[in-house]
């Protein structure tokens, strides 16, 4: 199984870690993102003087100096620039990024065009959510309404959409429940969308939620894994 983890930040190293203690050996990360002081009380690979490096490399390195069996490979580019073709070796892709704009357009390439399943999920605050998006379930355009500040465009206009791109408040205690989550939905296969609500008791809940029968993404075709 080779994975492809895109977003190493607060959510992604949750995932990233859980991985390679349930044994996963070859992963791929990539963040175009650069360390900064306000990440190190929250992502468990950076230390202060990593400040300024790339969030992909760096943490790669800690992860192949602790794990040297690894097979790790890393891009710092955004995702977005990345070829088609680089896609294509992945079994899974992981989307732990804190962006819907950058969400929707894994959910276009990887379900859409390439037909391979995606663990998708996020937090804000004490809120958080997990899935796995395969031939059966529901993507990330059949449940949009769902996430905070986007609104709908036609195919192919949301690279240009407004407001899509705000950071969500990360919790860390959110963070390491949902991170092990969508690590476990990889190695399982487990298809369902679970939502999490930790903000008066701990409420989790499972959810089987139907395609959009008009999805221009993923409405048609079969998934090649
Ligand atoms: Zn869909």
């Amino acid at each position: 199984m080779k994975v492809l983890v895109v977003g190493v930040g607060a959510l992604g190293t949750e995932v990233i870690k859980t991985l390679v203690l349930l044994g996963v050996k070859d992963i791929c990360l990539v963040d175009c993102d650069r360390i900064e002081m306000s990440n190190l009380s929250r992502q468990m690979f950076f230390r202060h003087d990593h400040i300024g490096l790339f969030k992909a490399e760096t943490a790669a390195t800690v992860l192949q100096k602790t794990w040297p069996w690894l097979r790790i490979e890393y891009r710092n580019s955004p995702v977005e620039e990345l070829a088609v073709s680089f896609f294509e070796q992945f079994t899974i892709v992981v989307c732990s990024v804190d962006s819907v704009k950058t969400r929707r357009w894994l959910n276009s390439l990887i379900v859409g065009d390439l037909r391979k399943p995606l663990i998708e999920g996020g937090t804000e605050g004490l809120l958080g959510h997990a899935r796995l998006i395969d031939s059966a379930s529901a993507c990330v355009e059949c449940t949009i309404d769902f996430y905070p500040q986007t609104r709908q465009l036609p195919c192919g206009q949301y690279y240009q959409e407004e407001g899509a791109n705000e950071p969500m408040a990360s919790v860390c205690t959110t963070n390491a429940i949902i991170g092990a989550i969508m690590a476990k939905m990889l190695l399982d296969h487990s298809g369902s969308f679970v939502l999490y609500n930790g903000t008066e008791a701990v409420f989790m809940d499972s959810l089987k939620i139907d395609k959009r029968k008009d999805c221009f993404v993923c409405s048609y075709g079969n998934f090649t894994a």
